[in-house]
């Protein structure tokens, strides 16, 4: 038995997790297991994560007396989703202890400051300019080279706030298309289109004594940006798979971070591995560890959060992930005759288009 942490939350300790979809339902599942209670905090009611915890706050990310007594009433905060406002989280880490810290939040809000930490620790990314004007975009276009996307800094998710720049593409349009997202407009970042053999993911878990655990690279397939299926494992050589591993690692390491923190990667064709995108919470290539693995990415992220020990990452066997995308949700009763389909489904009301309302996990033999 691996001893109790310093600091470690009893059973009967309150969770509060900010964002209330359904990363934090199968957290807060996940969460009941171990004895504790969660406290959801987000602006929508009858949510995902809601439905399943009978401690909420419906109300605004910037509602500063909600959020006051939200922190009186938890044990230690964390958040499902990384974009909740900075401010909110950075006020909150004064008021409770907050999993991971606020600064992991800042960098991986930003596109920018998420490929210039792993510049700095030497792991590779795409080719990336940040741009403020449209004279910035023709340069970098320029210098970059096209195909080249061009993204929103913050805000982003599910392909959201990207547009594909190709030769002789109207770069005014483009620009004015992103420029003016959100309040104010928002910064915006252009990086080389990545030729990719297969996109990737590791999930690792840090726990508050620097321990780390980490699941094997699944490999991920999207339609129209939005994740569609997940293998298990990637098929992908044992160096790419070791390398990708240690890249994972290496980040959680270098933020510094107690919780979880998924990696999204391109493979390339001559077998490098870039970093797209960080994520530092449940991931939605990680649902498959509910199936197949001793410990799943939600146990493991409350483990890390309640600051316990880390569970074993273990697969039981290969899976083959998917999700269900809007109306795909209404094969529910079809999905469930398989008596070997393990179905998930997240309790929204409203089937829109992309829009994830469950997933379904089929496991295989261990390869
Ligand atoms: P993101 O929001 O950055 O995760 O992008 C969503 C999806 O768009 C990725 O999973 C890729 O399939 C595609 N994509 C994003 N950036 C690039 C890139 N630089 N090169 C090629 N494909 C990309």
């Amino acid at each position: 038995m691996p001893p109790a942490l310093d600091g470690a939350l009893a059973p009967g300790a309150v969770i509060g997790i900010l964002g209330s979809g359904q990363l934090g339902r199968m957290s807060a599942l996940a969460a009941a297991r171990l004895g504790y209670r969660c406290h959801i905090y987000g602006p929508e009611p009858d949510a995902p994560a809601a439905q399943v915890s009978n401690l909420t706050t419906v109300a605004a990310y910037d509602d500063e007396a909600a959020l006051a007594r939200f922190a009186a009433a938890v044990d230690v905060v964390t958040f499902e989703f990384e974009n909740i406002p900075f401010a909110t989280v950075e006020a909150l880490s004064n008021l409770a202890p907050l999993r991971p810290k606020a600064e992991v939040l800042r960098v991986c809000q930003d596109r920018i400051l998420e490929k210039g930490f792993c510049s700095r620790l030497d792991i590779p990314t795409a080719s990336y300019a940040g741009v403020g004007s449209i004279d910035d975009l023709t340069h970098a276009v320029a210098d970059i080279g096209a195909p080249c996307v061009l993204k929103t800094t913050r805000l982003g998710y599910d392909g959201k706030g990207q547009a594909l720049i190709e030769a002789g593409s109207d770069l005014e349009a483009a620009w004015s298309a992103l420029a003016g997202r959100g309040p104010g407009g928002l910064g915006m970042i252009v990086e080389a289109f990545v030729d990719f053999e297969l996109e990737i993911s590791v999930i690792v878990a840090r726990a508050i004594d620097g321990t780390m655990r980490s699941y094997v690279p699944v490999e991920n397939e999207h339609r129209n940006h939005i994740l569609d299926r997940t293998l298990v494992p990637a098929r992908i050589a044992n160096d790419v798979a070791n390398r990708a591993d240690s890249i994972a690692r290496g980040l959680a390491e270098g933020l510094d971070l107690v919780g979880l923190l998924a990696v999204e990667m391109f493979v390339t064709k001559n077998g490098k591995v870039l970093v797209n995108e960080l994520a530092p919470r449940p991931h939605n290539s990680g649902h498959w560890t509910l199936d197949a693995c001793v410990t799943s990415q939600f146990e493991q992220f409350i483990r890390a959060v309640a600051g316990l020990p880390l569970g074993a990452t273990a697969r039981h066997g290969d899976a083959e992930m998917k999700n269900l995308l809007g109306d795909e949700i209404e094969s529910w009763l079809e999905i469930l005759s398989d008596p070997d389909a393990k179905l998930h489904v997240y309790g929204k009301a409203e089937a829109r288009p992309g829009r994830k309302m469950g997933h379904v996990t089929r496991l295989k033999p261990k390869s």
